[in-house]
């Protein structure tokens, strides 16, 4: 079944491990494989299908753009296309949240965001090192990953990665530090070793690095840091924007505004590449051409973001229903870190269980739910996290379902902990699944 993707598919492969089996067609929160099984989607293409899988408005105006020979590739030619999004983009996100901000499309990725934002924040300001936080994610071209912290991607860099100093991120030091103390006394010390930078780069809700949350005090304090030391504060909302913390932005509710802004992910609605680089009117100092690069000006995601913008952001429903959904999710997982010595967290509808004394029980967890269909991920240092990541639009039933399966898994991934012992399963791993299986 998997054999051909085995034989000819590079070893780096990864997500067909986790979940193993060939699907065929998505609607909604739920996939199909071939078997004729169907999945609840607890991860929405790692965020980028906020919307679901083949959002029917998306699609009919996708097709009837193709119909219609529209312009699929432009470089960044001027088309009928982009001007509609750029314009729903300043009248419903732009404008609304008082954002006075250029929009610079840097190709078709998310590290393309963020490459984008630190070589304009190291232009701009004429320094070299950025700031990026522990367990941070920020992308795996090597700018990004320089940025990113977990060891196992840095090391597949193979060349150094520089001119990043890491600090630690809010809670990183426990609830009785705040880590902000110790950045501000080095930052104010000439000797400290680790000089001004040209940006501070955060996510306000770390994805990859294990659900960990930033509070608001807390980056309302790193903003204020950024500005005395006149250094940019760049927020990567590449996981987390596009309304997956119930806000379009996952900061408009926290007092901070930050002078760079990278967006990936669910900007395109339809699971569709597209990055925008977001800007302080004043740090557009680039020269044309500058930065440049192929794919972007992706006109599909162009008119597919154009439509998910004035179906989902002219008024606050889907705000609402997120906040709903995120009440009901985030009692469910409370329950379940209750009776199973985990900790729940998260916003919106990005949320963790941490297993952080038995890291294996989360991936074990995600495993079972597989076979008993859900997909879902782990996330964190040690992969102790279980990451909750549904489409913003999962019908309640759905999401009830997801919860109940996991909740299953769970209680049978912790039962299974003292004979698990002797197997250590790999992180996603077909071998894994398939031990699994041999044992449940
Ligand atoms: C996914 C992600 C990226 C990288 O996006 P790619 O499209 O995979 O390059 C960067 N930052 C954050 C926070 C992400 O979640």
């Amino acid at each position: 079944m998997t054999s051909t993707i085995q034989r000819l598919e590079s070893e780096v492969r990864s997500y067909c491990r986790s979940f193993p089996t060939v699907f065929t067609k998505a609607e909604g929160s739920v996939l199909h494989d071939a078997k004729g099984t169907q999945y609840i989607d607890f991860f929405a293409g790692a965020g980028s299908l906020n919307y679901g899988h083949n959002e029917p408005h998306l699609r009919d105006a996708l097709v009837a753009y193709l119909q219609a020979s529209g312009i699929t590739h432009g470089l960044d030619m001027a088309t009928e296309a982009k001007i509609a999004f750029l314009e729903t983009f300043e009248r419903l996100v732009l404008k609304p949240r008082d954002l006075d901000m250029k929009v610079m499309f840097p190709g078709p990725t998310g590290t393309n965001a963020v490459e984008a934002a630190i070589k304009l924040a190291r232009k701009v300001t004429g320094r070299n090192n950025v700031v990026a936080f522990t367990n941070a994610f920020h992308g795996m071209t090597l700018g990004s990953l320089a940025l990113t912290g977990n060891a196992g991607k840095r090391h597949g860099a193979g060349v150094a990665l520089h001119d990043v100093n890491r600090l630690p991120f809010d809670g990183y030091m426990g609830d009785d530090v705040d880590t902000l103390d110790y950045v501000e006394t080095v930052l104010a010390d000439p000797s400290s070793g680790i000089d001004a930078p040209a940006a501070f780069i955060v996510e306000t809700v770390q994805g990859e690095g294990g659900v960990n949350v930033a509070s608001g005090p807390w980056l309302r304090r790193l903003a204020k840091l950024a500005k005395l030391h006149d250094a940019l504060l760049i927020i990567d909302d590449i996981q987390v924007g596009c309304g997956r913390t119930g806000e379009f932005f996952s900061f408009e509710k926290l007092g901070v505004s930050p002078d760079i802004v990278c967006l990936s992910k669910s900007i395109s609605g339809y699971g569709l590449p597209f990055a925008l680089t977001l800007f302080k009117p004043e740090l557009d100092q680039w020269s044309p051409g500058e930065h440049n690069g192929t794919f972007r000006g992706n006109n599909l995601a162009f008119v597919t973001a154009q439509v998910a913008l004035e179906r989902y952001w002219a008024d606050d429903a889907l705000s609402r229903a997120v906040a709903d959904k995120a009440a009901y999710a985030s009692e469910r997982l409370a329950e379940l870190a209750n009776r199973h010595d985990a900790k729940a967290r998260g916003r919106g509808l990005i949320q963790g269980l941490a297993f952080d004394e038995d890291p294996s029980i989360a991936d074990r967890a995600t495993a079972l739910a597989f076979e008993r269909g859900l997909i879902i991920e782990t996330s964190g240092a040690h992969g102790e996290v279980i990451k909750l990541l549904p489409p913003l639009t999962i019908e309640r039933t759905h999401l009830e379902r997801g919860l109940d399966i996991l909740t299953e898994s769970v209680q049978l991934a912790s039962q299974g902990r003292a004979a698990a012992s002797t197997t250590r399963f790999t992180a996603g791993s077909e071998q894994a699944v398939l031990n699994q299986a041999v044992e449940s």
